[in-house]
C-alpha cells in the first residue's frame, strides 16, 4: 500500500531520493520468514519506514543531499539503520534533506526541494523535510530524522505530525553523516505520539560505537505515551518565546494548548530564560565550526565525487575542484564561517565565547527545571513559508529555529506535537515540549495528553 502511495503522490511531493520497490518487497518477505522461523520480533516488525538520507545504509546509496556524495554506497549500516532492521522494520527508501542537514526548508538539497503535502507551493521544513513530508503525505507511517538545531521538530510542526529530539547521546550517531557532532541527534517522526515513542524506543540506547552515547536505560517513552496523564505536572511557558515575529495564528493555537494543559490539571507558570536570545548567534558559531572540521573529510579521495583527476593535477588541486563543484552555497558559507571562527586570533572571541554562552543557556534550563517539570513554546514562529521566500536570506531562514536551538545547545529532550491550524492560512501549528536530559518520557507524556 505504501509503495502504491509513493508511486501515486511522490511525483508531486518529492520526498524520496531513493526507492526500490522490488527491494522493499524482498525485505518484507525476509521479515515474514524470520517470523515464521519463530524469531521474536518487536512491535514494529513488518512496519515500513523511510530513512533520512544522512544515515548510512549498506544496500542503498547515501547522499546527505549533497552532490559530493553522489553515487556513494556506504559499506556499512548506521546503528539506527541496523537496529531498525534487526527489529524487522522494512526500509521504503531514503528521504530528501538540506545538504548535510544545513537548512530549515529542504531547499538546500542538491537534488531539488521537497514540497509540503498541505500546500505544495510551501516548504515541508528542514533539514529533515523529506521525512516529514513522506509521513504527512501517508507515503510512510514512520521516518527517521536528525535534529541539530531543530531539523526534526520544525519539519514536524509545519507538516502537522509528531517529531522528537531525544536527549543528546540517547540515540547513536554511529553511521550518521556528521554535521555538528556535539549537537546532532537522531530521532523519530510519526503521525501519533505513541508511534513516535515506539520508534524512539526501537533505535535508542547505549552504543559502544558512539563515544558520546549515554550508558543508561532508555527512558520509558512508550509507557509515558500510553499513560498520557499530566495532573499536577508543573509546566513553564518560556516568556522569551513570544512577541514580534510570531505569527498571530501560531500564538493563538499555542495559547489554547496552554489552556488545555491547565484544564487537564497541569500547573502553568511563566518562566524566564534570559540567555535564550543569544542561542541563535551561539549556534551559528558552534555548528559551522564543527561542520568545517567534519566536512574536511570530503577530500575527493575517500568518497563519491572526484573532479579533474586526469594525471595533470596535484591532489590539492583535485580536492579544490571537487569541493568547489560538490558543495552547495549554504555548505560553503558554513565552512567559511566555521574556519574563520576557529582560526587562531579569533578562536577565543568567537568559538570560545559561543561555548560560554552555551553554558549560560544550559544554566537557564537548569534553573527553569528547578521550578517546573517541562517547558513549552511554539515549535517555530510561523507556519510553512512559500518555497523561495527565504532562500536568498539566510538570516530569515535561521529564525525558523529560534525556539528549537536552545534544547540542542543544552542536550535536552524535546518534542513537537500538532496543536491545530492557524486561522490565517489553515496550516499546521506545533507545540514544543522540552524536558531535562534523560527525561524523554516526560515530553511524550505531555504530548500524548494534548494530541
Ligand atoms: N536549520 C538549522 C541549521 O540550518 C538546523 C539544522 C538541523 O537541525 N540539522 O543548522
Amino acid at each position: 500500500a505504501h509503495l502504491d502511495r509513493i508511486a501515486a503522490v511522490d511525483g508531486r511531493i518529492e520526498a524520496f531520493l531513493h526507492t526500490d520497490p522490488e527491494g522493499v518487497l524482498e525485505q518484507a518477505r525476509a521479515v515474514d520468514a524470520r517470523r515464521a522461523a519463530g524469531e521474536e520480533l518487536g512491535p514494529l516488525a513488518g512496519v515500513p519506514i523511510a530513512h533520512k538520507d544522512v544515515f548510512t545504509t549498506r544496500d542503498m546509496p547515501t547522499t546527505a543531499g549533497s552532490k559530493i556524495l553522489e553515487g556513494w554506497r556506504p559499506p556499512y549500516d548506521a546503528t539506527v539503520t541496523a537496529r531498525l532492521r534487526a527489529a524487522g522494520l522494512v526500509i521504503l527508501g531514503k528521504t530528501n534533506l538540506d545538504e548535510f542537514a544545513m537548512g530549515s526548508s529542504t531547499e538546500n538539497s542538491a537534488y531539488g526541494p521537497t514540497r509540503n503535502p498541505w500546500d505544495t507551493s510551501r516548504i515541508p521544513g528542514g533539514s529533515s523535510g523529506g521525512s516529514s513530508a513522506a509521513v504527512a503525505a501517508y507515503e510512510a507511517p514512520l521516518a527517521t530524522g536528525t535534529d541539530t538545531g531543530g531539523s526534526i521538530r520544525q519539519p514536524a510542526s509545519v507538516t502537522g505530525i509528531v517529531g522528537a529530539k531525544p536527549t543528546y547521546g540517547g540515540s547513536s550517531r554511529y553511521g550518521l553523516i556528521a554535521f555538528a557532532s556535539s549537537l546532532d541527534t537522531p530521532g523519530p517522526f510519526a503521525r501519533t505520539v505513541l508511534d513516535a515513542a515506539l520508534l524512539h524506543e526501537a533505535f535508542s540506547g547505549h552504543d559502544p560505537m558512539d563515544a558520546t552515547s549515554i550508558d543508561r536505560p532508555v527512558p520509558p517513552v512508550v509507557e509515558a505515551a500510553r499513560r498520557a496523564e499530566i495532573a499536577g505536572l508543573r509546566v513553564g511557558v518560556v516568556r522569551e518565546f513570544a512577541g514580534d515575529g510570531y505569527q498571530a495564528g501560531v500564538t493563538a493555537r499555542f495559547d489554547e494548548a496552554v489552556e488545555l494543559l491547565e484544564s487537564l490539571g497541569a500547573k502553568v507558570v511563566e518562566v524566564s530564560c534570559p540567555h535564550f536570545e543569544y542561542a541563535l548567534p551561539a549556534y551559528y558559531l558552534i555548528a559551522p565550526s564543527e561542520c568545517s572540521s567534519n566536512l574536511a573529510r570530503f577530500d575527493a579521495m575517500r568518497y563519491g565525487l572526484r573532479i579533474g583527476d586526469d594525471g595533470s593535477r596535484s591532489a590539492e588541486e583535485v580536492m579544490a575542484l571537487t569541493r568547489a563543484e560538490g558543495f552547495g552555497p549554504e555548505v560553503k558559507r558554513r565552512i567559511m564561517l566555521g574556519t574563520y571562527a576557529l582560526s587562531s586570533g579569533y578562536y577565543d572571541a568567537y568559538y570560545g565565547k559561543a561555548q560560554q554562552v552555551r553554558t549560560l543557556i544550559t544554566r537557564d534550563f537548569e534553573a527553569a527545571f528547578e521550578q517546573v517539570d517541562v517547558l513549552v513554546s511554539p515549535t517555530t514562529p510561523t507556519t510553512a513559508f512559500p518555497i523561495g521566500e527565504r532562500a536568498d536570506d539566510p538570516m530569515a531562514m535561521y529564525l525558523a529555529d529560534l525556539c528549537t536551538i536552545p534544547s540542542n545547545l543544552a542536550g535536552n529532550a524535546a518534542i513537537s506535537v500538532p496543536c491545530g491550524l492557524a486561522d490565517e492560512d489553515g496550516l499546521p501549528v506545533g507545540l514544543q515540549i522540552m524536558a531535562p536530559p534523560l527525561a524523554d518520557d516526560r515530553v511524550y507524556r505531555v504530548a500524548a495528553a494534548v494530541e
